[in-house]
């Protein structure tokens, strides 16, 4: 009698995204890469959350890609958060420490649905460690979702490990972040919050760490040609393996949904992608520059008026989105004065559509992650203006290493609210003529930013970097789910041989 291959079933695959935007985009366009690969993909979100992401999934879905999202809920009465504050985005940057202290008690939703649906692997963010502990109980990997870079990653790892910023005299004054592959100063008052002494994230980092050793490795959202010696440094160091599936934004465009959606899609975030795209199509290519702070960063009045200033001091052409509500900060005047070549969009603006015109030339960006990913996508030189977290660290890569930006800033900045001076108009009109003007210093930049974006794009594509290291992550839980069920093939084989006998 002779057997029948069975075809093998798809890999079932559960994300968990955290609550915050710049974490769900990103997890999210993996998904749907993903999905694109034929792997039955599910995203796990709450349902304040999943209203910044569905219209993306349920495209993706509609286009015939085996994806969904599977809703659990925000536990708003253990964390005391008002019903539908799930992101940090819904509070300000002073208050988003409510979310983790709100994380650990989503644990039994976590633990009730992987018990439940037994997926085949679990790709989770790195907030919530206990979906290692769940995936080990159920036989499958687990897999770390960073929303960092390494760089960034190493950088924190080494200052844990080394502590130089404990050992310097004021917190302005430099030292020297041991042992990575470039030579990176810092101050202690641009490290991250719970580097300077906030114990809470602090006790939470020991729980990531003691997870972090159980998950099979790390899926990061960038690629092997940026960050190469900090993958290696990273496995060194961590003994962790990391697959480089980035930037996804690139690679997952066309996959199902438009990027022009991507993170938002009610009433205001459509009206603005209208208007900044027709704007944009009437400016000359390469003319302007792209302000924007992430997706829950806000500024003083104070600090708006003199970035309204600047801008309009600096010349150029600019599209600027102002997340912070009200215009009591706005100069006199200045709508008038700059119409026509300022927009100022208030809400969601679709960021990487944006960056993809051909009439923008430079991005002002406070050097969050994906934004640092999305302009080096996009080719472009940036003004880097960094405000809290790990971003000081983003801002040595594309200045520093990268060599594809200047700071905004001339002094020292800070991760503290209460310590931020304030950039004033000339400051930031100057960083902005080093980027967008001509000139050696702006010519080298811009060349760098293109042989960069070149890079990113070539790693997404068929035989690029990233696009195997997509293939490499989805073999190794196939491979896993093979050696774990070896009867789920023979069962296969079974089922068809008496069926083919009788
Ligand atoms: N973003 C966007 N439109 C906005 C603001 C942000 O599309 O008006 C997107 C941006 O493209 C990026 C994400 O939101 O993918 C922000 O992530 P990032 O890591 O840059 O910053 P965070 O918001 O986490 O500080």
């Amino acid at each position: 009698m002779g057997s029948v291959e069975a075809p093998p079933a798809p890999l079932r695959v559960f994300f968990i995204p955290f609550f915050a935007t710049g974490h769900m985009i990103p997890l999210v366009d993996i998904a749907r890469l993903f999905a694109a690969r034929g792997v039955d993909s599910t995203v796990l979100v709450t349902p304040a959350n999943a209203a910044l992401i569905q219209a993306t999934v349920d495209a993706a879905a509609d286009s015939g890609l085996p994806i969904r999202t599977l809703i659990y809920p925000f536990p708003s009465s253990e964390s005391g958060l008002p019903p539908g504050v799930e992101n940090i985005s819904a509070l300000p940057p002073s208050e988003s420490y409510k979310i983790d202290v709100a994380t650990p008690f989503v644990r039994p939703a976590h633990d009730r649905l992987l018990r439940l649906h037994r997926p085949d692997a679990v790709v989770a963010d790195v907030h919530f460690p206990w979906t290692t502990f769940v995936a080990r109980d159920l036989g499958v990997p687990r897999f770390t979702f960073q929303a960092l870079g390494l760089f960034p990653v190493c950088m924190m790892n080494s200052l844990f490990t080394n502590l130089p910023h404990l050992a310097v005299a004021g917190d302005d004054v430099p030292f020297l972040v041991p042992n990575l592959p470039h030579p990176i100063h810092m101050v202690r008052r641009e490290l991250p919050d719970f580097l300077r002494g906030n114990t809470q994230i602090g006790a939470a980092m020991d729980d990531i760490g003691a997870a972090e050793s159980g998950s099979l490795g790390v899926v990061v959202n960038s690629f092997v040609e940026m960050e190469s010696a900090y993958a290696e440094y990273y496995y060194k160091t961590c003994n962790m393996r990391s697959w480089f599936v980035g930037p996804v934004a690139l690679a997952a465009a066309g996959q199902g949904s438009s990027l022009a959606t991507r993170g938002g899609d009610d009433p205001i975030a459509a009206a603005n992608r209208a208007r900044c795209l027709s704007w944009l199509d009437a400016k000359e290519p390469k003319s302007v520059v792209y302000v924007c702070f992430g997706s829950w960063s806000q500024f003083t009045g104070e600090q708006l008026r003199e970035m309204a200033l600047g801008l309009e001091v600096a010349g150029h052409p600019f599209l600027w989105v102002v997340r912070d509500g009200g215009d009591e900060w706005m100069p006199e005047g200045f709508e008038q004065r700059v119409e026509g070549r300022g927009l100022v969009v208030r809400g969601w603006a679709p960021q990487v559509a944006i960056l993809a015109h051909a009439a923008v030339g430079g991005f002002v960006t406070h050097c969050g992650w994906n934004s640092v990913l999305e302009g080096v996508s996009a080719g472009l030189p940036m003004v880097t203006w960094p405000l809290s977290t790990e971003q000081f660290m983003n801002e040595k890569l594309v200045v520093g290493v990268l060599r594809v930006g200047v700071r905004a800033a001339e002094g020292p900045g800070s991760t503290l609210e209460e310590e931020k001076a304030v950039v004033d108009a000339a400051e930031l009109a100057r960083a902005v003529g080093r980027v967008m003007d001509s000139g050696e210093e702006a010519e080298g930049m811009k060349r760098r930013a293109r042989e960069s974006g070149k890079t990113a794009r070539a790693a997404v594509k068929e035989g690029g970097s990233s696009h195997k290291g997509l293939s490499d992550l989805i073999e190794e839980i196939r491979a896993w789910h093979t050696f774990s069920h070896p009867s789920s093939k023979m069962m296969a084989h079974g089922a068809l041989s008496s069926v083919n006998s009788s």
